[in-house]
């Protein structure tokens, strides 16, 4: 037998967003019209979970910081390589030319 409270709670979170096929909506509101454990949990779902909340917000743990450190320390390597690259090909292309212009 399908559990109907399961497949809503499951759907509750969209529904929530409104991101919901016309069909899932329907199924989730006829449902919660007459379960009354499905629309206790879907207020204690939209109560707990306000759409300016985002997973970036919140405050990062020890790990994500050092793992978004990391990540700064990667960036600010290729940077330096890129850079270094850049000033030996400036700088050869400099030499070029003087040692063309010295054979003129
Ligand atoms: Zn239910």
């Amino acid at each position: 037998m399908i559990n109907e409270c399961n497949i809503v709670r499951d759907l509750l979170p969209i529904y929530a967003d409104k991101a919901t096929t016309a069909d899932s909506e329907k199924f989730v509101s006829r449902h919660l019209a007459d379960c009354e454990d499905c629309k206790l949990y879907y207020k204690s779902v939209t109560k707990t979970t306000p759409k300016a909340k985002t997973t970036t917000e919140l405050p990062l743990s020890h790990y994500e910081m050092v793992a978004k450190k990391l990540k700064k320390n990667k960036l600010v390597k290729h940077t330096l390589v890129a850079g270094g690259f850049a000033g030996a090909a400036v700088f050869c292309a400099l030499a070029y030319i003087k040692g063309f212009s010295k054979n003129n």
